[in-house]
């Protein structure tokens, strides 16, 4: 990054906040890309950057992708992230959290934290000793508790819909459907599948998980080295990002991919080349924010309430139709539509907003 004015100009940031305690040795960068639909909301990244600068860029990649994740999803929040500088095995403390809370509540609900790489429900609870403005807890602090099981069930909406728009049916029974990784989401993936009545194949790295699948589930095991080349009808990635490059595109032998894992296209002209093939692919942020609805419902009038939280999450279906149905109109990949979704929903927002401040109707 040249110059972070400039990076921030050319994607229209809002915020970077620099948080600096050298009693805790906390150094934090807090991003806030765009907050037209609502609070800045993101997780808090623990990680030892090699330099400032690419903390301060990570914290602004990762904010603005949390934009177009609420945007397209249809939730009320805006884009934010928080990430510290250190290594999470080494240099976590309460104090050093409480002090990010501290700084989190001086933005006074400008941005909204919550747990990711390097942080756990444990720093989550620091920080909401200082703030409210916190929304990873378990449940005995007002949160959602675990959130694997909602990711899982929004994949599996978005799968149906894809289903419905490669084989003219969203019944997924029949179907054979590969799950590479079987931890919080894939392992909440795959019963789900079995009860759809697909026919399920599995692979994880880690035996033990493998195990704690099969002793609940009915399934193949393939081999981890095989399962991206293996023949199925959709091949639903929840390890790993970076899955879709250019030494496994030519290798897959499915007519979807779609599952939770982020980042899932090394580079954009992947998802492109996926397309050339005639694969359909479900963008990550798309169809894996079934966790973040659930868990972001506590900030709605009332605080957590399931049964609400899981119908927003069934949304993803309609999400993921409509995507597919801009990709086909303007005859661009779905990563493109994806973006494409966000940023109309914004628009309209800023729009509409704009209107009612002069007093006029939106169209
Ligand atoms: P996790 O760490 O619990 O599970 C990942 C699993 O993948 C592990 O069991 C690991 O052994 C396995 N794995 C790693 N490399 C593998 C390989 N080469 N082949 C097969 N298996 C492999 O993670 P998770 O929470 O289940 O998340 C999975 C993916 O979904 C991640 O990319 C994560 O960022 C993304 N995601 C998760 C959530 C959530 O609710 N947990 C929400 C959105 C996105």
């Amino acid at each position: 990054m040249e110059s972070i004015f400039g990076y921030m100009e050319r994607y229209d940031y809002e915020n970077v906040f620099l948080c600096q305690d050298r009693t805790v040795g906390l150094r934090a960068v807090i991003a806030i890309h765009d907050t037209t639909l609502g609070p800045a909301t993101g997780g808090t990244r623990m990680w030892t950057y090699p330099s400032e600068m690419e903390a301060i860029e990570d914290a602004l990649r990762l904010a603005r992708g949390m934009t177009y994740k609420y945007a397209a999803a249809g939730v009320n929040l805006g884009g934010g992230k928080c990430v510290v500088i250190g290594d999470p095995r080494r240099d976590k403390s309460e104090m050093l959290f409480r002090a990010l809370g501290r700084f989190i509540h001086r933005l006074g609900g400008l941005y909204i934290t919550g747990e990711d790489v390097g942080t756990t429900l444990r720093e989550m609870e620091y920080m909401r000793m200082e703030t409210p403005y916190v929304v990873t807890l378990p449940a005995s602090w007002g949160g959602a508790g675990p959130i694997g099981g909602a990711t899982a069930f929004g994949v599996v909406q978005g799968m149906k819909a894809c289903a419905r728009a490669v084989y003219g049916s969203d019944a997924l029974e029949g179907r054979t459907v590969t799950v590479q990784g079987l931890g919080a989401v894939g392992s909440e993936v795959v019963p789900l599948l079995v009860k759809e009545g697909a026919r399920v194949v599995v692979a994880d790295i880690d035996p033990e998980k493998v195990q704690a699948v099969t002793d609940r589930v009915r399934v193949e095991v393939a081999d981890p080295d095989e399962v991206v080349g293996r023949e199925a009808d959709i091949f639903c990635p929840c390890a790993l990002g970076g899955i879709i490059n250019a030494e496994t595109v030519p290798a897959f032998r499915v007519r979807i991919i779609c599952g939770s894992a982020n980042n899932q296209l090394r580079e954009e002209r992947d998802g492109d080349a996926l397309e050339a093939r005639g694969i359909l692919y479900a963008p990550d942020y798309i169809v894996n924010a079934g966790g973040t609805i659930f868990d972001t419902d506590r900030l709605n009038p009332g605080g957590f309430n399931r049964e609400r939280a899981m119908a927003n999450v069934a949304r993803i279906y309609e999400t993921m139709s409509s995507l597919i149905r801009i990709a086909r109109e303007e005859r661009i990949p779905t990563y493109r539509a994806a973006d494409l979704l966000a940023e109309r929903r914004i628009e309209a927002v800023r729009k509409a907003r704009l209107l009612a401040s002069r007093g006029e109707v939106p169209m």
